[in-house]
């Protein structure tokens, strides 16, 4: 993300596919500041670290961005009721150290630890493992700054709490998140080569560790990688479908593996194994477009065959994609909502006009399996099928309009998905 206070003009999201058209961009530097703006402008959106591949951060052309990014970073552990709280601009790779160094450990992380606290919950983010939930099943209180610049705490027994941590950004500022922790542990990492798809056990592969990515490039048919990350505190479990690496790896074909996590069963903290890349290289390959689906579990070998099924058309837009497993949870507007979702996550090339028109066929070869995009990167499917997904997206409304009566923090993404 690039920018300082003024224009929105220049500032662009990290993967410069989009540029934002708010009239101003702001970078508060106290709470108070941040509360000021946010009462004193009538549509605003918040930026945390831009990630995202979609308009989902964009106000519009008569809005107000707010980055998180210049407020004061709070990380503060309470190691006796193993918690931490933290401010939403920080980022998972800051938090993650942190908490490591009071013994402590958070249960799951995504691919990269670039990506802000309180932005990747926002969407749903997610890692893998057949018992991980999104990234948002850590939290236990949310507190934003509303319209009004007042504060709300939301906490788990709210009953608004499901609609509150994976919200899109239409509530409010999130300025704090406290999550749950557990001790640190150590996890270790093995590569896995050309994983056949015909005969997949998906269910025994995916359970094979404590987090497994198969990743393909669509160019033959089954898997090129299968990333193992086990904890070193519970039994391992036997990989015998695929041969293990001999040297370490990067999962799109060409870059350096040196970005990546370690591997070759070399145990490490949590921090530095759950995420594939490292917090102090570029993540993935850097110039993208990414789209991902959760579907129920129980599809992903039938899944899996669509894909395969056109799999020359993917090809020729794919970087890489990568399939995780992501366990159900309650947040209204979690992607994973109250189903065992198999992930399907396409890193294409960074050219729009070839990539959408393939988007659109693979959303058409996954429709039957009911598929819900990730909120933060690209897809088509139009907002009056994606609410037939949603089966709380009335309750989700109807907070939106007691917390933001006046939309304040609507965009078009939002006002789309819930008013069509
Ligand atoms: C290289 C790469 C790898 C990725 N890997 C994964 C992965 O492994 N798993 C996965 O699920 N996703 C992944 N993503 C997607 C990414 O996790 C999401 O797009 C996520 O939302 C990024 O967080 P962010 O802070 O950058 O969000 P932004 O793009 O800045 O914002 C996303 C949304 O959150 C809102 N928001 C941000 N901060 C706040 C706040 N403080 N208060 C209120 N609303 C806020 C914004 O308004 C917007 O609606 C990846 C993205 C990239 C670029």
């Amino acid at each position: 993300m690039t920018g300082t206070a003024g224009t929105a003009g220049t500032v662009t999201n990290w993967a410069r596919t989009i540029t934002y058209t708010a009239r101003e961009f702001h970078r508060p530097r106290t709470l108070d500041a941040l509360a000021a703006l946010v009462a004193g402008s009538a549509r605003v959106r918040v930026l945390g670290s831009g990630h995202s591949f979609n308009r989902i951060a964009d106000p519009g052309p008569d809005g107000v961005l707010l980055s998180t990014a210049g407020l004061p970073q709070v990380t503060d552990v309470d190691t006796a009721a193993r918690t931490v709280r933290v401010s939403g601009g920080v980022r998972y790779a800051e938090l993650a150290r942190t908490v490591h160094a009071h013994g402590l450990g958070l249960p799951n992380m995504a691919s990269l630890p670039h990506i802000s606290v309180a932005g990747s919950v926002a969407t749903g983010t997610h890692g893998s493992g057949v018992d991980n939930g999104p990234l948002a099943s850590a939290v236990r209180e949310v507190e934003l700054i509303v319209a009004d610049g007042t504060t709300v705490t939301i906490g788990r027994d709210d009953p608004r709490f499901d609609g509150a941590v994976t919200s899109l950004g239409a509530l409010g500022v999130v300025t704090a998140l406290t999550l749950g922790l557990e001790p640190a542990y150590e996890v270790e990492q093995r590569v896995y080569k050309e994983l056949p798809l015909r005969d997949l056990d998906f269910a025994a592969v995916a359970a094979a560790g404590y987090s497994v990515s198969l990743f393909t490039d669509w160019r033959e048919p089954g898997f090129r990688q299968v990333w193992v990350k086990r904890r070193t505190d519970r039994p391992a479990v036997d990989f015998p479908w695929a041969a293990p690496a001999a040297g370490p790896l990067h999962p799109v074909p060409g870059m350096p593996a040196e970005n990546c996590t370690g591997q070759l069963g070399v145990p490490g903290p949590w921090h530095e194994r759950l995420p594939h890349f490292r917090a102090e290289f570029t993540p993935s390959s850097g110039e993208e477009i990414q789209s991902e689906y959760l579907l129920p579990r129980s599809a992903a070998v039938d899944a899996l065959h669509a894909i395969d099924g056109m799999r020359h058309a993917v090809a020729g837009v794919l970087q890489i994609c990568e399939v995780r497993t992501v366990a159900a949870d309650q947040q209204w507007l979690s992607p994973a909502h109250g189903r065992d979702s198999v992930a399907l996550h396409f890193t294409w090339i960074r050219d729009e006009a070839a990539v959408l028109p393939v988007v659109r066929r693979l959303e058409e070869a996954l429709e039957p399996f009911d598929p819900r995009p990730h909120w933060g990167k690209v897809f088509a499917v139009p907002s009056a099928v994606l609410r037939g997904r949603y089966g709380r997206l009335a309750d989700f409304r109807a907070l939106v309009r007691s917390l933001d009566p006046g939309g304040t923090f609507g965009n078009a993404f939002v006002r789309d998905l819930l008013d069509g």
